[in-house]
């Protein structure tokens, strides 16, 4: 079934609770933790409870848990307090642009200065 939890995927684990996370947030729908490499002063992932490969097959099937995970997102950013600063949130979508866990996640990150264009 489309959005079960896929036994061989580790952010469904850390949505069961069987491996452990910094949690930040958590809603119904969506969980936040910090990034265990993180890559700023704040790091935090915003994932959905739901197994979906990433944010596009995710807005296909469940569009409202897309955008719960996009408020969740700016929710950690007023909790982290970078939102005055600015924040970025990126979704890596394929493993050629890095991404490297198949179960949808925003980066939240912030608290440095953040260069456009990223590479
Ligand atoms: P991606 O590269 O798929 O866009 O992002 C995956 C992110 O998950 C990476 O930034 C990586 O540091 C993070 N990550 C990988 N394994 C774990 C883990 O076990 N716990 C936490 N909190 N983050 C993880
Ligand atoms: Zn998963």
């Amino acid at each position: 079934m489309p959005g079960e939890p896929q036994a061989d995927c580790l952010f469904c684990k850390i949505v069961k609770g069987e491996i452990p996370a910094t949690v930040v947030r958590e809603t119904e729908t969506t969980v936040a933790f910090r990034d265990i490499n993180p890559q700023a002063p704040t790091h935090v992932l915003v994932i959905p409870r739901l197994h979906y490969p990433d944010a596009a097959s995710l807005a296909a099937a469940e569009p409202t848990v897309l955008a719960d995970v996009l408020r969740e997102a700016g929710e950690v950013a007023e909790q982290e307090k970078v939102a005055g600063t600015g924040y970025r949130v990126v979704f890596n979508t394929g493993a050629g642009a890095g991404q490297t866990v198949f179960h949808a996640h925003a980066h939240v990150l912030g608290g440095r200065g953040l260069e456009w264009p990223p590479g």
